[in-house]
């Protein structure tokens, strides 16, 4: 505590990241308690008299006054954005829940003819898949699939796999023994009987039908990279053509085929018929199984015709790039020719390799091309049972490294590509987005779970469906053409979940084994003398005061409950009917008990009055504290006992490390480590502590939020266990002073924007897979609670999840699947599965496989991978693993796909999909995350790796690791104002990252998300901060942080002569929301002739250029060729 009790130095912003603050990302809070009906007062309601070593007494305000602490300019110059980092988390706690055997009423029979066998109830032939869905859904069976948290591939058992948490917890999740078989043949005839599971399935609703402004990223998209090396005339794969013949679909009538091959779907209804059938089964039947025997066609009454599609079946749906980048040099191409043209010829594409690799030495990196949607998802003809323009899934909910699939594994490792997925299964929905439609009837599969998806095909005159995952032919429910309410028929090809890659079905009762718990709040605050040095309860206070109103609480069940620390437990009792806070100090803190159990967890609108009024006070309540302990382990502990059985989000908000219980924390010395090979053990935790607490969280539904703040050293590295095995997220505010109001701003809104995300409580996310595909690793914030389920007390929109997939036999098939399902409870209550679904179409073309590789999802995967490795390994291991990878997939481009495999050449190759890959892995090598030197602080890099860790691929990419950087001083007009048709804000084009752009007449906006430095030239025009700041004379404004006023107040003008202030604030804004306003970013102003450290930090950022310990882009390149050239990869 030496470094807070005297006044700080204000804050640095050297290179090493001087104070970053960074904050994790903010996003769904959590935390639940609830109320289930079965409130039930503290488990521990022994404890709970006041003990005498409680001392109650009234927290009556003290006077507030400023904030004591010590005064730091405003203006001091803060450092570095960081980012915290949280580490692939060990297998999480089951969910609650049974597992799931569908018990539906029986269901009036509609006239329909045939036998109609309800997929949601089993048979024993067929039982249940293990439901690991908290127990209560009935989940797929999957062969056993390893978890390798840390990626180690092995081929234990399971259940030696998980993590000792896991042992001995009642999982009612059934031992897989049916499931197991998921794919082996299906029994030969399945008995029908759950026929009567007719629960009164209410009608799926399709809010977002309507939307057609925004298409999945379709087909015709495809092109606009360079032509597909898609075999024309085969297009259909022997499979599909061999099983071109006798499929016979429900009659669909006048349907139009799916567009994925562009096909308008406007054929006639005959050949639109003939032409689904044909599709039908070709797409899924498995190779293998015995041909699904389908009886011949017939009509089945009363199913409608097949809807035509509207207009441009799968077109390419990505919203438009967010900006226009600045184009690059283009390098000249070397023609390829020989047999690589000959290669190309065979394949369609023409003898054009142009299209189709780049020589990227001495150019520029092509940094618009981070705005490009992925290479287009080129299906196979009536890959889906209705045409669609919606199955094919949005990257920004589910993106594959590779959009083509090699189908063995031997020309997987040929590539060296890594293929996994980056998952963001949260996500929220955003302006333009397509709406995600609602189901309330939940149709599965038998035999895996799989949820009927746009992908199955109907057979036997559509009166099965079967499943693309595991080919088992199930019943179709009765449902799906006749209300038996109304008594009038429906059309199945309306249903949502047969349209939609993306859909929201509304859980029925089987799939919670409790009420959905409320939203829930617990807020640890620290008070200790380190804190008050800061200010930091004072600002704490007023932050959550004003995000009352924020906090998810629609319904009135929400709950908050607050404790506050410092050598001693405060906890603060509040009753409905007053609005009188009162205090009970714990000294005790060997056994720490509740001191009015029933009065600590408040209903936020019910106790509103007494809520404000303690949180009003709170700064100074606490002025004059002196307490020099932390106890956050015995307030962790009651926090649970608090939480009981109900769960909930714990937000842990820290200035000084823990100093009592045992998770006490021993400060390393990290100065003289830093660069060196020790440093890698600053970033592992000192004990299992807060791991193994949080494992035990994770299964009571307690998850972890941790704000830190200042520079006291804490230990992150340790404490970040919590948030990280618990779905949770991690925030730190190094400059964080209450007078130094940038970054109070900072904190205040990030906080907000936290506590008023969207949220997901009790949630487990499965990922299934088509057969040959395994998941191997994980990567964010999650507990492994089983192979393939990870549990997220807590889920948030901003968090992903990375996971690798290999393969573990050869694909047979023309089209892969994969399919996540979110169980979650809304903060209103509902529980909820959110499933989106994959398709990806296979190739035994390497060329096909590099020319659809997507460039961004590989640098996040692998960036993922390298902190996760600098977690358990040295950082330089995960460096050089990282350039190397880089490295062996160029050399595996040139070995396999260039005409020069094995001699030297002067040139650089890369298949144009990839230009960027070598740009993309220099920039996560000189990331915060991972960048070498010994200027990094532990807490600053540990911040930067969870940010890595959790978030979406394009964030993570751009701005995250690749900031965009625009010039001020010649915007163009439109700039900084909404374009007339969409209103969005227009950007200006971005520039390369590199001094060179830097001109001293010039003043230029860098973004990197976290942060934004705006550089002014020593030789700045004063017009143009007379427009931006209404300053006349540029040396009046203060370096380092500073807030931009906004002159326009509100208007959706500039006032006079204030033009520039109109444009960046509007730019600004733009940029943040493309983060999703996780951030929000202070503004560092950088003069070119004065801030050292500013303008150290800014360098940092231009990844062109050269630093110390890191190359200059084409330093980078030169030493790639090189390493290619003598083979040494
Ligand atoms: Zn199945």
């Amino acid at each position: 505590m030496s470094n807070q009790g005297a006044p700080q130095p204000p804050p640095q912003p050297n290179a090493a990241g001087a104070a970053a603050r960074t904050g994790t990302p903010p996003v769904g809070f959590g935390p639940g308690s609830s109320p289930l009906t079965q409130i039930r007062p503290q488990p521990l309601s022994r404890t709970s008299t006041p003990s005498t070593s409680a001392a109650v007494a009234s927290a009556s305000p003290a006077p507030s006054d400023a904030v004591p602490g010590n005064s730091r300019s405003p203006f001091a110059s803060q450092p570095a954005p960081f980012h915290p980092s949280p580490s692939p988390a060990p297998p999480a706690p089951p969910a609650q829940g049974s597992q799931s055997s569908s018990p539906h009423p029986p269901r009036p029979q509609p006239p329909l003819a045939g036998r109609v066998t309800s997929p949601l109830a089993y048979t024993a032939a067929s039982p249940p898949a293990t439901n690991m869905y908290g127990s209560t859904m009935p989940i797929q069976a999957r062969p056993p699939q390893q978890q390798q948290l840390y990626q180690q591939p092995q081929q234990q058992q399971p259940q030696q796999q998980q993590y000792q948490q896991n042992i001995g917890y009642p999982t009612s999740v059934p031992p897989t023994s049916a499931p197991q078989q998921a794919w082996s043949p299906p029994p030969a005839s399945v008995p029908a009987t759950a026929q009567a599971s007719g629960q009164v399935y209410g009608q799926a609703t399709v809010s977002s039908s309507t939307s057609s402004r925004r298409r999945l990223y379709p087909e015709q998209m495809a092109t606009a990279y360079s032509s597909p090396p898609q075999p024309s005339s085969q297009q259909l794969p022997p499979h599909q053509q061999q099983n071109k013949q006798q499929h016979q679909l429900p009659p669909h009538p006048q349907g139009a085929l799916p567009s994925y091959s562009g096909a308008p779907p406007s054929s006639p209804p005959g050949q639109a018929a003939t032409n689904q059938n044909t599709a039908g089964l070709g797409g899924f039947f498995v190779p293998g199984a015995a041909p699904p025997a389908i009886s011949q066609p017939q009509t089945v009454s009363g199913l409608p015709p097949m809807p035509p599609v509207s207009g441009a079946g799968i077109q390419a749906a990505y919203p438009a790039a967010p900006m226009v980048q600045q184009p690059g040099y283009v390098a000249p191409m070397q023609p390829q020719m020989g047999d690589v043209t000959q290669q190309f010829s065979q394949m369609g594409l023409g003898p054009n390799p142009q299209d189709y690799q780049v020589s990227v030495l001495g150019g520029k990196p092509q940094l618009s091309m981070l705005n490009d949607e992925p290479p287009s998802i080129k299906l196979p003809p009536n890959t889906t049972c209705v045409p669609t323009s919606y199955a094919i899934c949005h990257p920004s909910h589910k993106r594959s490294t590779l959009n083509a699939v090699p189908k063995t594994d031997k020309l997987l490792k040929k590539t060296k590509l890594p293929f996994g997925l980056v998952i963001t299964p949260f996500k929220t929905q955003q302006q333009g987005d397509d709406l995600i439609p609602t189901v309330t009837e939940i149709v599965r599969c038998r035999r895996c779970r799989t949820y009927i998806n746009p992908f199955i095909v109907f057979v036997e005159g559509g009166r099965r469906w079967k499943c693309n995952m595991c080919g088992l032919s199930n019943d179709v429910p009765l449902y799906f053409d006749y209300d038996s309410a109304t008594q009038m028929q429906k059309d199945r090809w309306k249903r949502a979940d047969l349209n939609h890659a993306v859909v929201e079905f509304i859980a029925p009762a089987e799939y919670m084994v409790r009420p959905p718990m409320p939203p829930v709040y617990v807020f640890i605050i620290d008070v200790s003398y380190a804190a008050v040095q800061l200010g930091a309860p004072e600002v704490i206070g007023q932050a959550i005061l004003s995000s009352l109103d924020r906090i998810p609480n629609s319904d009135g069940r929400t709950k908050v409950a607050f404790i506050a620390i410092d050598s001693a437990l405060h906890f603060f009792q509040i009753r409905a009917d007053s609005a009188e806070p009162h205090q009970f100090v714990i000294n005790d803190l060997d056994d720490v008990f509740l001191p009015a159990p029933k009065d600590l967890l408040l209903n936020l609108s019910e106790c509103r009055a007494g809520i404000e009024a303690l949180l009003s006070r709170l700064g100074s309540m606490f002025k004059s504290n002196h307490s020099v302990g932390n106890a956050l382990c015995p307030a962790i502990q009651s926090a649970q006992k608090l939480l009981g059985n109900l769960g909930g989000k714990v937000i842990a908000m820290l200035a000084s490390p823990p100093t009592v219980g045992e998770g006490k924390i021993e400060l390393r010395a990290e100065g003289k480590d830093l660069g060196t090979p020790r440093e890698s053990d600053l970033l592992r935790p000192q004990n299992n502590w807060y791991k193994n607490l949080a494992a035990e969280c994770s299964r009571v539904q307690i998850a972890f939020d941790t704000i830190f703040f200042g520079q006291q050293p804490m230990d992150i590295a340790t404490l970040s266990g919590l948030a990280r095995h618990t779905g949770g997220s991690q925030f730190y505010y190094p400059s964080f002073m209450a007078t130094y109001k940038p970054e109070v701003e900072r904190f205040t809104q990030e906080f907000s924007n936290h506590l008023g995300a969207q949220v997901g409580l009790e949630a487990v996310l499965r990922i299934r897979a088509s057969k040959g595909l395994r998941m191997t690793s994980y990567y964010g914030n999650f507990f492994l609670r089983s192979l393939d389920l990870l549990a997220l007390p807590n889920v948030t929109p901003n968090h992903s999840y990375a996971v690798e997939v290999e393969l573990e036999e050869n694909l047979t098939t023309p089209v892969v699947f994969f399919q996540t399902a979110l169980l979650h409870t809304t903060s209103y209550g509902e529980r909820r599965i959110r499933v989106s679904t994959l398709a990806l179409p296979t190739t035994d073309n390497i060329h096909t496989v590099f020319h659809k590789a997507d460039q961004i999802a590989i640098a996040s995967l692998l960036s993922k991978k390298a902190v996760d490795r600098a977690l358990v390994a040295k950082l330089e291991d995960a460096r050089e693993a990282l350039q190397h990878k880089a490295l062996e997939i160029i050399g595996a481009f040139k070995t396999e796909c260039t005409q020069s495999s094995s001699g030297a050449t002067t040139q650089l190759q890369i298949p144009r999909t990839l230009q960027l890959l070598p740009f993309l892995a220099l920039a996560s090598l000189k990331h915060t995350s991972l960048r070498s030197g010994n200027n990094v602080p532990p807490a600053i890099r540990m911040t930067a790796i969870n940010f890595i860790l959790t978030l979406p691929a394009e964030q993570g990419v751009q701005p995250y690791t690749v900031p965009r950087l625009y010039s001020l001083h010649d915007l163009p007009a439109e700039a900084g104002y909404p374009d007339e048709q969409t209103g969005i804000t227009v950007l200006p084009p971005s520039l390369g990252l590199s001094a060179e752009a830097l001109s001293p007449y010039g003043m230029y906006l860098l973004h990197d998300g976290h942060d934004i430095f705006l550089w002014i030239g020593r030789e700045v025009n004063p017009a143009l901060s007379q427009s931006l700041f209404n300053v006349h004379d540029v040396r009046t404004i203060p370096s380092g942080g500073i807030n931009i006023p906004d002159f326009s107040s509100g208007s959706d003008k500039p006032a006079k002569g204030l033009e520039l202030n109109f444009q960046v604030n509007n730019i600004i804004r733009r940029l943040n929301d493309l983060c999703h306003n996780l951030w929000a970013p202070v503004i560092y102003v950088c003069k070119e002739d004065s801030d050292t450290h500013l303008r150290l930090m800014l360098s940092q950022r231009l990844l062109d250029d050269m630093v110390p310990g890191a190359p200059s882009y084409q330093q980078f390149l030169n030493q790639l060729r090189d390493k290619i050239n003598r083979g040494s990869f």
